[in-house]
């Protein structure tokens, strides 16, 4: 049996794995589920599966189960707090973890599971774009086996050659084409975008997530907070990485090899593919998905991403290239910024000038340790927050 450690069950991809997982208890225990604050539906969790441990990170949701977890899952030990996350992470009964907590809250404990030298199911793309190297140098140095949960790097990975860590030229790699459904925005005229709720932002035409990434899908932030993704994964350059608009979801992504061949993943829009894949790799098992229906696909299109109406992957790019601090800012102010969005204080359309307005202000600086990292993310969190207030206040007073 193998332990499992969910970091973020209550979420779309947390459930989505306890949905695989309960489909083969007879090779995977879970020992240890987390949530934030959503006590009554980790406790329900809890009461199917049994862990060993349930953390809460917010200290006074936990008061609130403790009665009910006694009584329903009576050998479940309920702990709160931010290190019980890092701390569940790296228990030495279990072997994978997966990383499924949205944003950059989850980087302390998918860093504890690699120095604990587990394998890592990586759904928390941001822990990874703002730690960079810092994380990929931690996972080698413990024999940490990093798999990728984002669709579009799981099938990357499906259609890479099995000795890819030595160098895409050396494997014969040309590039890789991640492919990105263009959100619930591609086709709307640009003079609404300014207009949209966050409702309509977060209700995605092929994918059913979280909010957060939601609204990074409809500003394609997703797509480039991916780019970032893929170039450290894989140790591609920025240039050997091509967006490619796909809006029917059903290729995943692509790889091209020198010698004219183009590889691509298939399968329904549906996360329990790759989580099932990771979780079994190098074996496959049952995931719950229907296999493709390819007369009701029936076509396949693509189309080159529109800039003008998605800045935020330009930014992306920018900040891959520039290197350094600035793939932790970009993801800060990003997080700022859609925070306010979903909290309807700014426009949708702020939202790239947001990000673009603290990548301006704060220098590229190099990123050496993980205090490092948390404090540029500190920074970039205060500066974006003090640029959302200003306008907020112009505005009030061009109104008044
Ligand atoms: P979600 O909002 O549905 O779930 C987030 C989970 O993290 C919840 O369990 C929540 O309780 C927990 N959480 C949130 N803030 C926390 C905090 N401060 N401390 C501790 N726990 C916290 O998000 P999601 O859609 O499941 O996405 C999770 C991650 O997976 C994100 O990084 C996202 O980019 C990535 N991802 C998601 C999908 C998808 O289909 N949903 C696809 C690819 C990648
Ligand atoms: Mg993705």
């Amino acid at each position: 049996m193998i332990g499992v450690t969910i970091l973020g069950s209550t979420g779309s991809i947390g459930k989505s794995t306890l949905d695989v997982l309960r489909r083969h208890t007879n090779r995977y225990k879970v020992i240890a589920l987390t949530a934030n604050g959503n006590a009554q539906e980790l406790l329900e969790q809890c009461a199917e599966f049994q862990p060993v441990y349930a953390v809460l990170a917010d200290q006074e949701a936990a008061s609130t189960i403790q009665t009910g977890l006694s009584e329903r899952s009576p050998a479940t030990q309920l702990l709160a707090g931010k290190q019980a996350l890092e701390f569940v992470a790296q228990l030495p009964e279990i072997e994978y973890v997966m990383a499924a907590i949205v944003g950059a809250a989850g980087l302390l404990p998918a860093l504890a599971a690699v120095r604990s030298g587990k394998r890592l199911l990586l759904a928390n793309k941001e822990a990874l774009v703002i730690s960079g190297t810092l994380f990929l140098e931690e996972a080698r140095r413990n024999s940490a086996q990093i798999l990728p949960i984002d669709s579009e790097h799981n099938a990357v990975f499906q259609c890479m050659p099995a000795r890819f860590e030595q160098g895409l030229n050396q494997v014969g790699v040309k590039r890789i084409l991640l492919t990105a459904s263009g959100g619930p925005f591609r086709t709307m005229p640009m003079e609404e975008l300014a207009g949209v709720s966050p409702e309509q932002a977060c209700a995605h035409p092929n994918w059913d997530m979280g909010r957060k990434i939601s609204v990074d899908s409809a500003t394609m932030m997703n797509k480039g907070l991916e780019v970032i993704e893929a170039c450290l994964l894989f140790n591609a350059s920025p240039d050997q990485v091509q967006v490619v608009l796909h809006p029917q979801s059903v290729i995943h992504s692509l790889v091209e090899y020198a010698d004219g061949s183009t590889l691509a993943q298939m399968g329904n829009p549906d996360m329990r593919t790759p989580i099932a894949h990771a979780l079994a790799w190098p074996d496959r098992i049952e995931s719950g998905v229907e296999g493709l229906d390819l007369f009701s696909v029936a076509r396949l299109d693509f189309e080159p991403p529109d800039e003008a109406r998605f800045p935020c992957l330009a930014l992306a790019y920018r900040a891959i290239r520039d290197g350094g601090s600035s793939p932790a800012v970009l993801n800060a102010a990003n997080e700022v910024a859609v925070e306010a969005f979903l909290n309807s204080r700014i426009a949708f359309t702020a939202i790239p000038e947001i990000i673009a307005a603290v990548m301006d202000r704060i220098p590229v600086a190099e990123v050496l340790d993980l205090e490092g990292v948390l404090e540029i993310d500190r920074q970039a969190r205060s500066m974006a927050e003090e640029l959302i207030v200003n306008k907020n206040q112009e505005s009030g007073v061009s109104k008044s």
